[in-house]
């Protein structure tokens, strides 16, 4: 089980981009359509950009349309769900279980043809992609 990574503000800034900052940290959400990944399909490893552990699998990745990567599950125990009530919306929240770093929210029912029919909605900045050779394909 992941080991939980706990950094200051600081840290943190002197790790990650002020994008992956503001997404990551702020709970911000990147632009649609403008994600590195949201159009990648190779076969690898989604890991979280601060803390390096293992969230998805090229495998479960799919296309949803919607303009950010789109997974129908996480590996397991790698995401934690918290629900968010902001802009007066149920939402739920998923976070990299290990640092708590934000990825995006989990959508239900939407009738895309998964096994699962729920569409993990990730921040490209919050991952960082490591093809099958654990080569990584920069943001
Ligand atoms: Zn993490």
């Amino acid at each position: 089980m992941a080991t939980k990574i706990e950094k200051s503000d600081e840290e943190w800034r002197a790790i990650l981009s002020r994008e992956q900052f503001r997404v990551i940290r702020e709970k911000g959400t990147e632009r649609a359509g403008t994600g590195a990944y949201d159009k990648l399909y190779d076969e690898g490893v989604y890991h979280c950009a601060a803390c390096n552990t293992p969230l998805y699998k090229s495998t479960t990745k799919f296309n949803s349309g919607c303009g950010w990567p789109a997974f129908f599950d996480a590996l397991p125990g790698a995401v934690t769900r918290h629900v968010d009530n902001a802009w007066g919306m149920e939402r739920i929240e998923i976070v990299c279980t290990a640092c708590g770093g934000h990825l995006g929210h989990v959508f239900k029912g939407e009738k895309f043809d998964t096994p699962t029919d729920e569409r993990h909605c990730v921040n490209s900045v919050s991952l960082t992609f490591t093809d099958t050779d654990g080569t990584v394909k920069p943001q």
